[in-house]
């Protein structure tokens, strides 16, 4: 295009809500084939809510306010909706120290002496804890596309509690452009098969990857442009960052965190999917004008 089309094509992107902060990235755009989407704060809201606390002795406000009591030092969307369930429940949460976020897995902090862990079932095995018992209420949960998360305390488990995410209201529409240019949608997450599976086909996704850690979504994103395909990444996490960088065009959403935005070519400021069919629609156009 020549440099007066995309400079109109910029503007008109900016219209829609969609700031190119690289100027390349708006004739990339009309080449896309295939759009990855992180899924928390995403296609999802961001902002879950606790579904079910499930307690293996019965004692559902211990479990929660371990729980909060690690939470209250993260700063992930998960803890948000932990810490909210406590506070709804009046439930005071316990003073856990030595806290520790570990990326992709969970939280895990000290009380009297012993460790507290709460995260997803592979870290918890991998910790040497059994979960089966708890296997009945994690498969209610993933069942609701919500996200099981096992506390132990020591080498006690105490229970799993769910945590679920509502999909965008725009989520289904935005991904339906997609596929009417042509496009291929696919989602990355760090959660589970089970819960990936429930929010794919509730929104319409072609393909998922779960149980991805944070430092393998660049990965799966260099794997499909190895496949030949031209790739989008769209995410709003610090996690994401390294994908959105990858990526032929990274759509960072405009609500996130900054180093997301700063990795991306594209920000979509009104935090919607239909920014990226909007781009890719804009960039279609303004390359065509100019043949
Ligand atoms: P996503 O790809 O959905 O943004 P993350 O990579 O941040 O997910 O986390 C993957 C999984 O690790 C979560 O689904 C959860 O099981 C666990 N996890 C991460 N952070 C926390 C936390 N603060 N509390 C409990 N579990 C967590
Ligand atoms: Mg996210």
């Amino acid at each position: 295009a020549t440099p007066m089309s995309v400079m109109v094509g910029v503007g008109k992107a900016a219209e829609y809500g969609a700031l190119i902060r690289q100027g390349d990235a708006l004739q990339t755009a009309g080449k896309l084939d295939l759009v990855i989407l992180d899924k928390t704060g995403t296609i999802t809201e961001g902002h879950p809510g606790v579904t079910r606390v499930h307690s293996a002795n019965g004692d559902e406000s211990r479990l929660l306010a371990l729980a909060a009591g690690l939470e209250q030092h993260s700063e992930h969307p998960l803890a948000e909706a932990i810490l909210a369930k406590a506070r709804d429940e009046n439930i005071e949460p316990e003073k856990v120290s030595g806290f520790e976020a570990i990326n992709g897995k969970g939280v895990r902090g000290e009380l009297d002496g012993q460790t507290v862990n709460l995260g997803n079932r592979r870290w918890l095995e991998d910790e040497g804890l059994t979960l089966d018992s708890l296997s009945d209420a994690a498969d209610t949960i993933t069942a609701e596309a919500g996200t099981p998360l096992y506390l132990a305390l020591g080498d006690e488990v105490l229970g799993v509690i769910g945590v679920a995410d509502a999909i965008k209201p725009d989520s289904k529409a935005a991904i339906k452009r997609l596929h009417h240019a042509g496009i291929k949608v696919m989602m990355v997450t760090g959660d589970v098969e089970a819960t990936a599976r429930a929010i794919a086909s509730k929104a319409d996704i072609d393909d998922y990857r779960a149980e991805v850690l944070p430092e393998d979504k660049a990965e799966v994103v260099s794997e499909m442009r190895g496949k030949g395909y031209t790739v989008a990444m769209v995410g709003d996490g610090i996690n994401d960052a390294p994908a959105l960088a990858a990526a032929d065009v990274g759509f960072a959403i405009g609500t996130g965190t900054d180093v997301a935005i700063e990795s991306a070519a594209i920000t979509l400021m009104r935090g919607s999917l239909h920014g990226v069919p909007d781009a890719i629609e804009i960039s279609r156009a303004t390359v065509k004008n100019i043949h």
